[in-house]
C-alpha cells in the first residue's frame, strides 16, 4: 500500500471529515490512477484511506477514515447497499431516482442515477474508474433485474485524466425508458439525454410548482430551459391555462411536446419555442407579454470559480427580464446550479435584478435538490442546487 504524506497543517480539512485533498497539500508520495492509498499527516499519523487521481487538482478522495477499513470489493457493496437502504428508509421511489450521489454517499466521484429498468452510472473520478468492475457486481447482485448503461462523457473526466465512455455494462436494448413523476408519465433516454438522461434533482421544485399553479389559479406560464417538459407538465397538471416552454435543444423540445399528449394535455394549451432563452425573454418583453408565473432553470453557468462574475451577470440578465414580464402577485421560480454561486450569493443576484426591474418581491419558499441527492454536513459542495419561489408585490 502506497503512502501519501501532507505538509503540516494540511490534515485539517479531513480531521473535519471533509473528503478531498489537493494537490498543494501534499508533501511527498504518488500512485496510479484511482489506486488506494494511506494518506498520513506529516507527524505520519493515519487519516484516511483515499483514492489518488495523478491529473486533478482534487488530488485525494477519501473512502474511509478509519484505519480498519479495507478499501475491497466488499466496501464498494456495503457503501452501495447503504445508499440504496437509505432511500428505502425514506419511501423514494426506487424506480425514477438517484441511487449515488457521490461524496455524500460515501462514493466520491460515483453518480447511478435509476430510470425504470436501467441504472446509470457515471464515473467521475480516478477512484470510481478503477473500481468499476466492483462496484458493477455490488449492482448487478443488488438489483439483479436492472439493466446498467455507463454515460461517463462529463467534462470532469478529462480532468481526472480519464477518456470519455458510454454504453451497456450489462444488459442491452432500447436506452429510452417510461418513468413517473408526480404521476406523470416521462420517457428518458439514457443514451443521448443530458446527464444521465433526466433532472431527477428538480423533482420536488415540479411538484411544488405544480401545487401554486394549482392553489393560485395560475394561468399564463412560461417555462425557460424547459428541457423535455418537467415544469410545463407541471403546469398543466396543476390546471394552467397556458404554457409557453423555451429551449434552445430540437430534441429536447421535440420530446417535451410528446410528453404533452402522452399524458393526455391538450397540445393547444402549449407553445414550444427552439430559440436562445435571453433573446426570447427579450423578444416576448418587446412585444408587451405578460405571465402569471416565470420557471427560469438554466443550466450551469459557473463551472469553475473564475466564472463566477461572468456567471453572475448571466443569472442577473435573465432574471430581470422575467420580472419585466411579471405583473404585480406574478410568481418568479428561479434557479442556479452552479456549486460556485452560493445560495446567498445567488438570493443577492435576484435581488439586483429585481431592482433594477423595479420589482419588489416576497421569498415564498427556497428549494434545492431532493432527498436522493443528500447532503452532508462535511461536505458543503454538495449543495450545488437552489431555487427561490418568490412572489412579486
Ligand atoms: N427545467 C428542466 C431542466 C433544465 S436543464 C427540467 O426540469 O427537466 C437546462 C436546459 O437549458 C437544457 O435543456 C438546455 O438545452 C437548455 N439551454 C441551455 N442554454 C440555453 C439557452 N441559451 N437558451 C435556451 N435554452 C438553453
Amino acid at each position: 500500500m502506497k503512502t501519501i504524506r501532507l505538509h503540516p497543517g494540511k490534515e485539517r480539512s479531513l480531521l473535519r471529515r471533509h473528503p478531498w485533498i489537493f494537490a498543494s497539500a501534499v508533501a511527498k508520495g504518488s500512485a496510479d490512477s484511482g489506486e488506494t492509498v494511506r494518506v498520513q499527516a506529516d507527524d505520519g499519523r493515519f487519516l484516511a484511506w483515499a483514492a489518488y487521481s495523478p491529473t486533478s487538482q482534487i488530488r485525494l478522495r477519501v473512502w474511509s477514515f478509519d484505519e480498519a477499513q479495507r478499501i475491497d470489493a466488499g466496501f464498494f457493496a456495503t457503501r452501495l447497499s447503504q445508499a440504496i437502504a437509505r432511500r428505502t428508509s425514506l419511501g423514494l421511489d426506487l424506480t425514477a431516482c438517484r441511487l449515488v450521489h457521490g461524496e455524500s454517499d460515501g462514493l466520491p466521484g460515483c453518480i447511478i442515477d435509476r430510470y425504470a429498468d436501467i441504472a446509470v452510472l457515471q464515473a467521475g473520478s480516478a477512484g470510481i474508474e478503477r473500481h468499476k468492475p466492483a462496484l458493477l457486481q455490488a449492482l448487478r447482485s443488488l438489483l439483479p433485474q436492472v439493466r446498467i448503461y455507463e454515460r461517463s462523457d462529463a467534462a470532469v473526466r478529462g480532468r481526472e485524466g480519464l477518456a470519455a465512455s458510454s454504453g451497456w455494462l450489462h444488459g442491452a436494448g432500447p436506452t429510452q425508458v417510461e418513468i413517473r413523476e408526480h404521476g406523470l408519465r416521462l420517457l428518458v433516454d439514457v443514451a443521448s439525454g443530458h446527464k444521465t438522461g433526466f433532472y431527477l434533482d428538480q423533482r420536488d421544485a415540479r411538484g411544488l410548482f405544480a401545487s401554486v399553479v394549482r392553489d393560485h389559479g395560475v394561468q399564463r406560464v412560461l417555462n425557460c430551459f424547459c428541457y423535455t417538459g418537467g415544469f410545463t407538465l407541471a403546469a398543466l397538471a396543476g390546471g394552467a391555462q397556458h404554457v409557453v416552454s423555451v429551449d434552445s435543444s430540437a430534441a429536447a423540445l421535440e420530446l417535451a411536446a410528446r410528453h404533452v399528449t402522452l399524458n393526455g394535455f391538450d397540445p393547444a394549451r402549449t407553445t414550444f419555442v427552439d430559440a436562445d432563452v435571453n433573446a426570447t425573454l427579450r423578444r416576448l418583453r418587446e412585444g408587451g407579454e405578460q405571465f402569471d408565473a416565470i420557471v427560469l432553470d438554466p443550466p450551469k453557468f459557473a463551472s469553475s470559480a473564475q466564472q463566477v462574475e461572468r456567471a453572475a451577470r448571466a443569472y442577473k440578465d435573465i432574471n430581470r427580464l422575467a420580472w419585466h414580464l411579471l405583473p404585480p402577485g406574478g410568481w418568479l421560480f428561479t434557479f442556479s446550479c452552479s456549486g460556485g454561486i452560493s445560495a446567498e450569493l445567488f438570493q443577492k443576484i435576484v435581488a439586483a435584478a429585481a431592482v433594477d426591474a423595479a420589482a419588489d418581491a416576497q421569498i415564498v419558499a427556497r428549494t434545492g435538490a431532493g432527498a436522493d441527492h443528500p447532503l452532508t454536513l462535511h461536505f458543503p459542495e454538495g449543495d450545488y442546487l437552489k431555487g427561490l419561489l418568490l412572489r412579486k408585490r
